[in-house]
């Protein structure tokens, strides 16, 4: 699942494409893939729209279009939106093509979790996944503090609330593994148990990971693209992720996997205390 640095780098690709650019029409394929809110015809409100801005928050890009509407776009597992030079021909799995003044923008996803809903802007974060979101790890409001303020209640693993969206937005099991990893911190601690100190130091690796993650334009293992198909390459860098029953980059020993929360969880035992 694309996490903060792919979504955001899906959304920079995007505006070098599709911002200022005229929807002068919509070809849905699925309608499955624009549900949710859909109170009014999907291709009937997004045709003629111009697309002003693309933003992003957590896991979601936010499309304001003008007349007062938005696009909100969740990738979930295997979304995609390509944009394309000229007419191109739609994949098996495409499910919205945008036809743009300057070419077409296609929302594609096998396994169909993914979802591009319609809202008022003015409405955009009363959307009830919007709305209950943690605060956005790269913004200067959050510090130390309000991360140990996120996780007091949390009597559960570290990795699980993490996880937690409401915790702090965008982050997933990539970004998790690798942000405990490099704060030392065991992802079985109990998430209220932080010290101040470690507190510090695993709100400054989840800023560094997550910054070293959107210059390094993502990581892509299976599914993941920027909006001109390119993968990222941050999969070279990982120290944890993916890498059960390798050496630790740090002490040699094997480095372990656990299931946590439902999802499989790669650490060191000597080196994440
Ligand atoms: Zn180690």
């Amino acid at each position: 699942m694309p996490e903060l640095p792919e979504v955001e780098t899906i959304r920079r690709s995007l505006c070098q494409h599709v911002l200022h650019q005229t929807i002068e029409d919509v070809e849905l394929r699925w309608s499955g893939a624009v549900k949710g809110w859909d109170i009014f015809p999907f291709e009937q409100e997004v045709r003629g729209r111009r697309i002003e801005s693309i933003e992003r928050r957590g896991k979601y890009l936010l499309v304001t279009l003008d007349e007062g509407w938005s696009l909100i776009a969740h990738m979930r597992m295997t979304g995609r939106l390509n944009f394309y030079n000229d007419a191109h021909e739609s994949e098996k799995h495409t499910h919205v093509v945008f036809k743009l003044s300057n070419g077409e923008l296609h929302f594609t996803d096998t396994r169909k979790f993914g979802r591009i809903l319609l809202v008022p802007t003015a409405e955009r974060f009363n959307h009830p996944s919007l709305r209950v979101l943690g605060p956005e790890p790269l913004e200067e409001d959050f510090t130390p503090k309000v991360l140990g303020s996120r996780l007091k209640k949390r009597g559960v693993a570290l990795k699980c609330a993490l996880l937690d969206q409401k915790v702090v937005a965008g982050l997933g099991n990539i970004y998790v593994d690798e942000s405990l990893f490099r704060a030392g911190l065991s992802p079985e601690r109990i998430a209220n148990s932080l010290k101040p100190k470690e507190l510090k130091s695993l709100h400054s690796a989840i800023q560094s990971v997550l910054q070293a993650g959107i210059e390094a334009q993502g990581t892509s293992f299976r599914d993941y693209r920027d909006a001109n198909g390119e993968k990222g390459s941050f999969q070279n860098a990982l120290q944890v992720y993916g890498r059960g029953g390798e050496k630790c980059t740090l002490c040699g020993r094997l480095l372990v996997r656990k299931r946590l929360g439902g999802r499989t969880t790669v650490f060191c035992l000597h080196c994440q205390k």
